[in-house]
């Protein structure tokens, strides 16, 4: 029997629906797998916690943290604190404190859902974008001074390093060579920016070099977006830096359905640290409350979560339960056009849980 620590952070707004429906689905997992128990810890971080304390978590957070096996995240986000507050007193803090510098984030069509694409084939969309997570344009580098005067500066400084780079294209190349198509979209803009992004596609011809069997080119940001959307079949596994992914994971999500639906995972590919599992939306505050949230990225961040603890059976077991229940129409909820409820959908997959298996 293996027994996992689970720590489960709801955050603000939807988080605090998604992630006890997440919950749910894993105890579920447990029951129905014997070989497999989750034990679950819940963190009450997040702007409550904020308004409370004055901090987003605790001093001793990481340390809290630090022994569970994985994370599963809800979402930091609140119309009362400023957003870079909730951004880097929560989840940033964990993301760079457990050097969580691999941003994984899978999007395919899931049954059922129709891509704003007219796409001809199944499986003409299935994409893999790695964004680098601990450096780049959100290093943090920077600062403000004469605050109000005219002559205010203020700078964010895009770092990157060698050894960051490497890390993370070494990743990007390992996961495309895992693949079927065996194929890295190296995303750049080393036209307009001469020294950290040329450094960049530089690294990204040496590591290239370590993977002969892997079929790599480089393509600018700007190009990437046309590309996503006229010729999404000629894509597979991308990396790109911290800001780009950023925007181009949040384009993918559109293409792929609904921001509802895509998973994220923040890894630390070496398991040093716990990695952390989340919905890529944020906190929705516009529908808070009523009970709208889709479930599925939180369940389908849960699949992420159980291939990175190398519990691939319960993770094959949980995405065909996911895939049963988008493919029916009454299970989509508002931000699929449908009706259902973040409860019915919970219910479906549990229910699909007990005869996939
Ligand atoms: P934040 O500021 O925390 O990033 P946000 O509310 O600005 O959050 P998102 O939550 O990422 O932005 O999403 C934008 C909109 O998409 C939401 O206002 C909501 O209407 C819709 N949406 C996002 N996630 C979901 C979901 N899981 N289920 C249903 N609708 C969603």
């Amino acid at each position: 029997m293996k027994l996992y620590n689970i720590a489960l952070i709801p955050g603000d707004g939807i988080g605090k629906e998604v992630i006890p429906a997440g919950q749910k689905i894993l105890q579920t997992l447990g029951e129905l797998e014997p070989h497999l128990s989750f034990e679950c810890s819940v963190f009450d971080w997040g702007g409550d916690y904020y308004r409370l304390h004055h901090k987003m978590m605790p001093e001793d957070g990481l340390h809290q943290l630090k022994g569970m096996d994985a994370i599963l995240f809800g979402s930091a986000g609140d119309p009362d604190i400023a957003d870079h507050i909730t951004l880097w007193g929560l989840r940033l803090k964990i993301c760079q404190g457990f050097d969580q510098y691999a941003n994984v984030r899978p999007t395919r069509i899931l049954p059922g859902i129709d891509s704003p694409l007219k796409l001809k084939h199944d499986g003409d969309l299935d994409w893999v974008i790695v964004r680098e997570n601990s450096e780049g344009e959100y290093s943090g580098v920077g600062g403000r001074v004469h605050t109000g005067h005219p002559i205010e500066v203020a700078t964010d400084v895009s770092m990157m390093t060698r050894t960051g780079v490497q890390r993370i294209m070494r990743y990007a190349f390992r996961l495309a060579q895992s693949r079927a198509k065996k194929h890295l979209t190296v995303v750049t803009k080393s036209n307009a920016q001469r020294h950290a992004m040329v450094m960049w596609d530089e690294i990204a011809a040496e590591v290239g070099s370590e993977f002969p069997d892997v079929r790599w080119e480089k393509e600018l940001v700007d190009a990437a977006t046309a590309r996503m959307v006229n010729r999404p079949q000629t894509l597979d596994t991308m990396v790109a830096t911290n800001l780009h992914a950023d925007i181009l994971s949040d384009l993918a999500a559109a293409l792929a359905g609904s921001l509802g639906i895509a998973p994220t995972g923040n890894i630390d590919p070496e398991k040093r640290y716990p990695s952390m599992f989340e919905p890529i939306h944020g906190s929705a505050f516009d529908i808070m409350g009523k009970g709208w949230a889709n479930p599925i990225g939180t369940f389908w961040s849960c699949v992420m979560m159980l291939e990175h603890l190398n519990e691939l059976k319960a993770a094959e077991r949980l995405m065909k339960a996911i895939e049963h229940v988008t493919a029916q129409k009454q299970y989509h909820t508002r931000d699929l056009a449908g009706v259902a409820t973040t409860s019915q959908v919970t219910q479906a997959v549990i229910e699909a849980l007990g005869h996939v298996g």
